[in-house]
């Protein structure tokens, strides 16, 4: 086991690797493997090759594929090269990468086909120390997630913002020791998975990522656990749900297993019951935290203590140097125990979505002379912990995802086929289960509703990952109004049943 230090640049935390265990796995994906050496040597040439491409083009390096070792290349070489990643799930449709692309003003796209042909064109590593790397306040990667206007908004986070995060995973949570094996389940695309990928890469560890084909196939993702000597489960709660309907899903599947670590969206007391009951010798933690705070702020151990004294369970105590806290309207604190907008500020909190000034100007702030975020979470605090308490806005969370009704609405509206849209949450067991559209369409039904349903979906899919995609379309002649002439969102959800 080697001692970890917190004091150097990240990227050298990451590169020692390579001579301490040049033979270990970094990265299991889809049956491939990368060592450190490999993904080492292979990020440093990539590095000096993006360095002379673009030379003198400005821009951050946009990466698109899915679980590929490539991207993980990739994203590495970037950073050593003086620019930042912005990852892009396979998932995402050509359509919305575009925006992206166009919205990160990115200098070059690199998908694990480009990388793979680069590398077996360019020559040995030399001379890597030579390149300019991301320092400090240089933004590390960008991450875009749902707007509610239709546009993914790039939340840019810093080398500092994620080394504030990985000392404070790492530090405070030092459990996590050299050479584990991570669960990869999020998308590069989410903030989640930077918890797993960096907690890995920082530790010497191995990366064991969950496929897409992995995820569509029960039998093969049981049998991809099984195998992945998996001891740092990183996922949203829902996946853990998912394989809990597999009763073989239980230690003796996961024999190295040491905890899980959950983010993203609530972990039912339910949820965290039956894993202690299935896994009586793992840990299970609750980190709560939003990609515009670098992927979680607060933790909290989840022991049957702590579940036969909350429910809804506490979303953790806040990590040191970071203040979260509940404020009123004008971005006051508000008493303890009471009520409020969840408001994050410390080192962790991002500096901006990229080119919004409109968008920061409402939710960046300053809080006792630091960076501060107002979430949109409804939330308290007491006892040190933090409880959240839902949403205050259109932004929903469904298995994980992070989805604002606005963009769905403006994507369904930028059909010419359709007049005007609204979209709601349609809840199961409390929670969000799928979406469903009420529309009204430009011109009458051309066939069956549901033929047109199908057209609209497909559609849509052009536009936005499929997992936006609303479930049930419900086709109105007009939406009923309240009284200040807005579509009765209330009297909408009322016909869901
Ligand atoms: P994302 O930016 O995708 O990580 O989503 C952030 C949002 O997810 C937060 O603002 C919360 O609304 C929700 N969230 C994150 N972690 C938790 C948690 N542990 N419990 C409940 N909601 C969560």
């Amino acid at each position: 086991m080697t001692a970890l230090s917190f004091s150097e640049h990240l990227l050298d935390r990451i590169n020692r690797w390579a001579s301490v265990c040049p033979e270990r796995i970094a990265v299991s994906s889809g049956g491939r493997n990368l060592t450190w050496g490999e993904l080492v040597s292979q990020s440093n040439r990539l590095a000096l090759w993006l360095d002379g491409e673009l030379a003198n083009t400005p821009g951050p390096v946009a990466v698109h594929g899915h679980k590929e070792p490539e991207m993980l290349v990739a994203f590495l070489a970037a950073v050593k090269s003086g620019r930042a990643y912005v990852p892009m799930d396979s998932s995402i449709p050509a359509a919305r990468v575009a925006k992206i692309v166009e919205g990160a003003g990115a200098a070059m796209v690199l998908t694990p086909g480009r990388v793979a042909e680069v590398l077996s064109v360019v020559g040995p590593e030399e001379n890597s120390e030579s390149l300019r790397r991301v320092e400090g306040a240089d933004p590390f990667y960008i991450l875009f997630t749902s707007g509610s206007t239709g546009e993914p908004k790039g939340v840019v986070i810093t080398l500092k913002n994620l080394t504030s995060f990985t000392d404070w995973l790492l530090g405070e949570h030092a459990f996590i020791t050299s050479g584990e094996t991570f669960l990869n389940q999020a998308p590069f695309s989410f903030d989640l998975s930077v918890m797993d990928v960096f907690g890995s890469l920082l530790t010497g560890g191995t990366l064991a990522c969950v496929t897409k084909e992995e995820l569509g196939n029960l039998k093969l993702l049981y049998q991809r656990l099984a195998e992945s000597g998996v001891t740092c489960w990183v996922s949203t709660p829902s996946f853990a749900q998912m394989c809990m309907i597999e009763k073989g899903f239980r230690s003796e599947m996961l024999p190295c297993l040491r905890r899980f670590l959950f983010c993203g969206e609530t972990l039912a007391p339910e949820t965290a019951s039956q894993l202690l009951e299935r896994f009586p010798a793992v840990e299970v933690w609750n980190t709560y935290g939003p990609t515009e705070a670098t992927v979680a702020t607060t933790s909290v151990r989840i022991d049957r203590a702590v579940l036969e004294k909350y429910s809804p369970l506490p979303v953790g105590y806040p990590m040191s140097g970071t203040q979260v806290l509940a404020v009123d309207e004008q971005g006051a604190a508000v008493a303890e125990g009471e009520r409020g907008e969840i408001l994050i500020a410390g080192p962790n909190v991002s500096p901006g979505y990229l080119g919004r000034p409109d968008l920061n100007a409402k939710v960046f702030t300053e809080y006792a002379g630091k960076a501060a975020y107002r979430t949109g979470d409804w939330g308290r605090c007491r006892e040190g912990l933090v409880f959240f308490e839902g949403r205050m806005d259109g932004q929903i969370k469904m298995n994980g995802y992070r989805i604002e009704l606005g963009d769905m609405e403006a994507n369904l509206r930028a059909l010419p086929e359709i007049a005007d849209a609204v979209v709601l949450a349609v809840e199961k067991h409390g929670k969000v289960d799928s979406l469903a559209a009420f529309v009204v369409l430009a011109e009458a039904l051309q066939g069956s509703e549901f033929e047109v349903a199908a057209r609209l979906k497909s559609r849509l899919g052009e536009r936005v990952p499929v997992y936006m995609v609303p479930r049930k379309f419900h086709f109105l002649e007009a939406f009923p109004m309240t009284a200040n002439g807005k579509a009765d969102r209330r009297a909408l959800a009322s016909r869901l049943g």
